[in-house]
């Protein structure tokens, strides 16, 4: 283990049991979605200057021009996904430092996870290590292929904003399932999140909050 996993002060576990509190107040209910947040330890995600901030609900840079989603956002496109749901498999575009794929890896029984930045896929996979979650695979790819291998999923969860609804992403989403991911509604900033269902050969759209992600980008970088 590279870093421990549980600090003093700011990054203890009353930190992180603050912040679940937080959740529960500003609206999260899902029991399950609130116990794999505490979870997680926030702070072995983002670089050690920004630590005593990991827990604030704010999104952080990690580097490479990117930023970890804030807590509240996490928490929210998961109790999504799993409404009225048993968590089974998932996917995530956008790994990241890998936070959410922790939190994921705590509630899915199988997680894959894709990043396009392969410098930012190894950080994740060095920042998760420690966690040792033998249920969560990380990819090096373009999430709007989707992985054809592993599909189709139950869940689907985008962490960067897309113009359009990327197809294969559709596709690849199994009867009953949900996909969660913000899209950019205007030629502005403007981006919602957007929910995705589908019925058997119906697809249900509902719009959600509107939210501030970092664009969805072609290609491996
Ligand atoms: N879930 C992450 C959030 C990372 S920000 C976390 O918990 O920290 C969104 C990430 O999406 C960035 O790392 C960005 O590189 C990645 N991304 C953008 N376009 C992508 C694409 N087409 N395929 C895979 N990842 C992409």
């Amino acid at each position: 283990m590279s870093k421990p996993t549980a600090g003093i002060g700011m990054t203890s576990q009353r930190t992180r049991e603050r912040m679940v509190e937080r959740l529960r107040r500003d609206g999260i209910r899902d029991e399950r979605v609130l116990q794999a947040m505490a979870g997680v330890p926030r702070h072995l995600f983002v670089e050690e200057a920004l630590a005593s901030r990991a827990y604030e609900d704010t999104a952080l840079p990690i580097g490479f021009g990117q930023t970890i989603s804030q807590p509240y956002v996490v928490a929210r496109m998961i109790e999504v996904l799993v409404h009225e749901r048993e968590p089974k498999k998932v996917l995530e575009v956008g790994t990241g430092c890998g936070y959410q794929a922790a939190v994921l890896a705590r509630l899915f029984s199988e997680v894959y996870s894709i990043e396009r930045i392969k410098g930012l896929h190894e950080r994740a996979r060095s920042n998760l290590l420690g966690l040792r979650l033998a249920n969560l695979r990380l990819v090096h790819g373009d999430g709007h292929s989707g992985l054809e291998k592993a599909a189709p999923f139950q869940a689907i969860i985008v962490a960067a904003a897309a113009r359009e609804v990327p197809e294969a992403l559709v596709r690849q989403l199994a009867p009953g399932g949900r996909m969660v991911l913000p899209v950019r509604v205007s030629q502005r900033e403007a981006q919602r999140l957007v929910l995705i269902e589908r019925n058997g050969r119906t697809l249900l759209e509902t719009e959600l909050d509107p939210v501030r992600f970092v664009p969805m980008e072609a290609g491996k970088a």
